[in-house]
């Protein structure tokens, strides 16, 4: 039988064209398709600014250069995200404070974040968790009271809305992965999108050395003169990357129906099971339904019994605060944020896909259906 997995890109031939084509112009990286990506990203998202880079992981590094996020700094996050949220505060030479989620949607608990608040906080990084947005009025009015910059960890929730506002227009910074799993994918790759000229200029820096200008600027100034005026990295995203973005990002709207429709179906499907529950989709006015986790009493076991019939489906996330790197290096303990550490054990996700098919979905309903 087939392997299912969780989640899947999703590739057509005016994908495969798009690339094609652009591999016999005159630039690979830092070319016109990358300039075209950004700005068609930014037109989507409703924002002035976006900065592609090489991953999603990059566009969070970017985002907190961006801010000055530096030694001595401290950042509220939610534990229930990938490890890479939290692994970049760290980069930076800040320290994570972890904040608990809301038992419903798993999504930060903004008045929980209150507490956290410390003279040191700098930032909240707000992970829009399964394709739920957070409480961005909650968050934005939190951030300003304190003077806080406010950064979305928009990895699982590009073409999600919240208030009729698209995802990439409501924090101070966003970032986005275009990793094969989420919404669109570049193989590698990612972008943020920011209404702030500073920190857009600053994210171009961290993504090219630090150099203050670019090739084509000395091209025009004819010199080779450059300064390097802040540290970077290597965060460049190619134009052969840029040119399938493109292509993917004029399917987005078709792939968040196609996940809607099957997110639909197993919502029905669940209202009639007793031990499975998905999370609430309350207050969200578009959900990007990257992932579908339902909370059990037997994770575990159904867990297995999918594994055993090439189903992938996957548990998202251990909190972050119970890694053995932030518990050696911070200090962080069983108990710290229950509500996250509750949900650790009961949350599974499910496959969803825009390509995923009626017999995956048969298959999946099997097994759900063994428990009922
Ligand atoms: C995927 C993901 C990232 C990292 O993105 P990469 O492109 O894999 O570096 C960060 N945060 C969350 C919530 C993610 O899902």
């Amino acid at each position: 039988m087939k392997f299912v997995p969780y989640s899947q890109q999703s590739i057509d031939q005016n994908d495969i064209r798009s690339i094609s084509e652009m591999m016999l112009s005159d630039f690979l990286t830092t070319g016109p398709i990358v300039d075209q990506f950004e700005r068609e990203f930014s037109n989507y998202c409703g924002c002035e600014y976006a900065v592609a880079v090489s991953s999603g992981t990059a566009a969070l590094h970017s985002a907190l250069f961006a801010a000055n996020i530096g030694p001595g700094d401290e950042v509220i996050v939610s534990p229930m995200t990938f490890s890479s949220t939290v692994n970049i505060i760290v980069f930076c030479g800040a320290s994570p404070v972890f904040c608990d989620v809301h038992e419903d949607t798993l999504l930060i608990d903004c008045f929980q974040a209150e507490k956290h608040i410390t003279s040191k906080t700098k930032a909240i990084i707000a992970i829009d968790y399964a394709g739920h947005p957070c409480d961005y009025d909650c968050l934005n009015s939190l951030s300003k009271q304190y003077g806080l910059v406010l950064i979305s960890d928009a990895c699982h929730s590009l073409g999600a809305k919240y208030k009729n506002k698209q995802v990439g227009s409501l924090a101070d910074i966003t970032a986005f992965s275009f990793h094969p799993a989420k919404s669109i994918t570049t193989g590698e790759g990612g972008m943020i999108s920011t209404n702030n000229p500073v920190y857009f200029e600053r994210a171009k820096l961290f993504r090219n050395h630090g150099i203050d200008t670019d090739y084509k600027q000395r091209l025009t100034n004819k010199s080779w003169e450059y300064d390097i005026c802040e540290l970077g990295y290597n965060y460049r995203l190619t134009d052969i990357q840029c040119s399938l973005g493109i292509s993917q990002l004029r399917k987005l709207d078709q792939f968040i129906v196609k996940r809607q429709t099957i997110s639909s179906e197993y919502d029905k499907i669940l209202s009639g099971l007793k031990v499975f529950t998905p999370l609430s989709k309350e207050n969200c006015d578009l959900h990007a339904n990257h992932l579908y986790v339902v909370k059990s009493t037997v994770r575990d076991a159904a867990f297995y019994m999918f594994r055993q019939n090439n189903i992938g489906v996957n548990v998202h996330y251990c909190p972050v605060h119970l890694f053995s790197f932030y518990r050696k290096n911070f200090g962080t303990q069983d108990g710290m944020c229950p509500i996250a550490e509750q949900a650790y054990q009961q949350i599974l996700s499910l496959p969803i896909f825009p390509d995923m098919t009626e017999n995956d979905m048969s298959r999946v309903v099997e097994i759900l259906m063994m428990y009922n």
